[in-house]
């Protein structure tokens, strides 16, 4: 510890400006390359592996990148990650979510332990409005749920202490018993099935490995996402007991009700106003959309109340990427309320030429 250590954003390659995805990401290409385990005897890779994960642990949580941003090392020495007690596992089972698009099945740190089990799905509802879901988008999902203790790194044990082989059932986590010819494997009743047992819990979440935590999780919904369609996050659910994998993260999404369109499938509906004279003499409308580009339609002389027009391919997009919708627009003709004397006139002119016959027998 005597050597001078180096600046957390220049180990990463980054810029104190970086944003939260640029650190995430910059620490997964870090942590990738350096992994002890595709590097394997190589104590260069793995120093570079911690100093990185020691970063990121700083930078990646919004009070201590402050502190680190403001003080420089010594603002965050205090909260600072203890590599002493905590096995290489345990530290990247801490940002195991980075990786599990790479290591499908957990990190390849985590062995072949009895204990460690794979955590439980999350499901939360989000609401998207239709611009949202029709452009696609990516929005901060908030979560409050049980997370990954911070000094014990989920394993229960006490900073600087070990889980220890349960006696028992010398970590099988099973007991067996015979009765005559008969077998019986029980749960073991010392370590209730883990295989292991702490002598000295951790204090912050006592040996649970967990605590309830409010945390936010960016997903991204792709365009053309609909109401009652499910998105799955891996690795977002709830941390695994004793550093197993964590489950997955099930978005539901609903959609908030639109203005100006209704949406059925890939197919958007919205009205038109215009007035009798346009309907009657034929006039070009201007459709703003939901991207924010205009679509131009042409109404016909005589067009109707009530007539549907389609604009092929102005709809949602299909979620797989292939091809979109339609719009449909229908035309509504928007009668005055109020008329001046002169409109009166006028129109009681117009309707004599257009239907003198009507009037006479009315009349
Ligand atoms: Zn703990
Ligand atoms: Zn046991």
């Amino acid at each position: 510890m005597a050597e001078k250590k180096r600046c957390y954003y220049e180990v990463l390659g980054l810029e104190s400006s970086c944003s939260e995805e640029e650190l995430r990401k910059a620490y997964r290409q870090c942590a990738l390359k350096y992994h002890p385990d595709r590097n394997p005897n190589d104590p260069a890779a793995t120093t570079k592996f911690k100093e990185a994960t020691e970063a990121f642990s700083i930078l990646n949580d919004r009070n201590k990148r402050a502190r680190y941003d403001q003080f420089g090392h010594a603002g965050v020495e205090a909260g600072g990650f203890d590599f002493s007690g905590a096995g290489m596992g345990d530290i990247f089972s801490q940002f195991q979510d980075l990786f599990s698009e790479f290591f499908a099945g957990g990190s390849p740190a985590r062995g072949r332990r009895p204990g460690p089990r794979r955590g439980a799905d999350l499901r939360v509802q989000e609401r998207l409005t239709l611009k949202e879901a029709v452009l696609g988008c990516k929005k901060e999902v908030a979560i409050r749920a049980p997370a990954t203790c911070d000094p014990c790194g989920g394993t229960g044990a006490a900073p600087g202490s070990q889980r220890l082989q349960c006696a028992t059932c010398r970590g099988t986590g099973q007991v067996s018993s015979s009765r005559g010819f008969v077998m019986f494997t029980s749960t073991c009743p010392a370590c209730h099935g883990e295989g292991s047992t702490l002598r000295d819990p951790c204090p912050k979440c006592q040996g649970t490995g967990h605590v309830e935590k409010a945390r936010r999780v960016v997903v991204s919904f792709p365009a053309g996402i609909d109401s009652n369609q499910r998105l799955r996050v891996p690795g977002q659910g709830l941390p695994g007991p004793m550093g197993g994998e964590a489950g997955d993260l099930y978005v539901d999404v609903e959609l908030e009700p639109d203005e100006r369109f209704e949406r059925d499938g890939v197919d958007l509906l919205t009205r038109v106003h215009v007035s009798y004279a346009e309907a009657a003499l034929g006039t070009t409308v201007e459709i703003p959309l939901l991207d924010d580009s205009v679509a131009s339609l042409e109404l016909p002389p005589g067009t109707q109340p009530g007539d549907i027009k389609v604009l092929n391919g102005k709809g949602a997009p299909r979620v797989d990427g292939r091809g979109r919708g339609a719009l449909h627009v229908q035309v509504q003709i928007e009668v005055p309320r109020t008329l001046s004397p002169r409109a009166k006139a006028l129109l009681a002119e117009l309707e004599e030429e257009l239907q003198p016959s009507k009037r006479a027998t009315a009349g």
